[in-house]
């Protein structure tokens, strides 16, 4: 079973930019896409500051400027697909949020989730990928090895809150390929795959990493290898923003969870995990 468990509902481009609409016909150009491209089940897992019933929780002008949509309206467009047998999964990319976690935990709760993934975007006030030079930006104001450091102290926190199934681009801070030295980087890998097992969350493979800076899937294999080690489930995921990156560069992704091992693929559904193998 193949799944792409990590992209954002959006309408076609305009001047560029991916309107965010809860829209059907938007909803079907992704489950289109998926099909071409062999993608079994798919889940939308929306950024969760874009939801004004989280609005308590966002102090960031990034935040409260996309804090305007309803997420009823979010939750039944895809309830809608469900009735029609569209094979998608309701979920919500959730921010790591420190000590406001049980709150945001708490607003969401009441909905019914396939899938809520668990992202660090933001080390307190500074963003990790906002930019290399972004004035908001964490890389402005930290030495790397303690930008390396602060976030995967803030990943194994997320993981271990309750608030998730899945964590997100697990390695996005090495996004613009500015590292500490290996060995550092690669004791990092191992702690942060035993915080991961012991939370008992699942983490993605994503490609999207392939697109940006850095050039590579999320994890790294040595991290990935580390997790499958410790036998963490593992999903799939593109992280699309238009319906075209549905399953983008999976080959690549398939590639790597064979070079370390990994056979199964976790499959969710109301927050419940199986195993599905990966080939048949
Ligand atoms: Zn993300
Ligand atoms: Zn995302």
């Amino acid at each position: 079973m193949i799944v792409d468990y990590h992209m954002h509902l959006r309408g076609p481009l305009v001047d560029g930019s991916e309107p965010l609409v809860h829209r059907l016909d938007a909803l079907q150009r992704f489950v289109e896409r998926a099909q071409e491209r062999g993608v079994d089940e798919i889940a939308f897992t929306e950024h969760v500051y874009y939801f004004v019933q989280t609005r308590e929780i966002w102090t960031r002008p990034y935040q409260l400027d996309r804090c305007v949509f309803d997420l009823d309206a979010y939750c039944e467009v895809i309830a809608e697909a469900k009735d029609r047998g569209l094979p998608v999964k309701l979920g919500l990319e959730v921010e790591h949020v420190g000590d406001r976690q049980g709150r945001l935990s708490e607003l969401l709760a009441g909905y019914p989730w396939d899938i809520l993934l668990g992202s660090v975007h933001w080390l307190g006030d500074r963003a990790v990928d906002a930019g290399e030079h972004a004035a908001d930006g964490i890389w402005s104001v930290l030495p790397v090895e303690d930008v390396w450091r602060a976030y995967f102290d803030a990943l194994a926190e997320l993981a271990g809150s309750g608030a998730l199934d899945v964590l997100a681009h697990p390695d996005l801070v090495k996004i613009y390929d500015r590292r500490p030295a290996r060995g550092v980087v690669e004791r990092l890998y191992e702690q942060a795959a035993a915080a991961i097992e012991a939370a008992g969350v699942a983490v993605e493979v994503s490609t999207a990493g392939l697109r940006k800076p850095v050039g590579e899937l999320y994890p790294d294999p040595y991290f990935l290898a580390e997790c499958a080690r410790r036998e963490v489930p593992v999903t799939l995921a593109s992280d699309a923003h238009q319906s075209e990156l549905v399953g983008e560069d999976y080959d690549r992704a398939l590639k790597l969870l064979d070079t370390v091992g990994v056979v199964d693929v976790a499959v969710f559904s109301g927050r419940e995990r199986r195993l599905e193998p990966l080939a048949g």
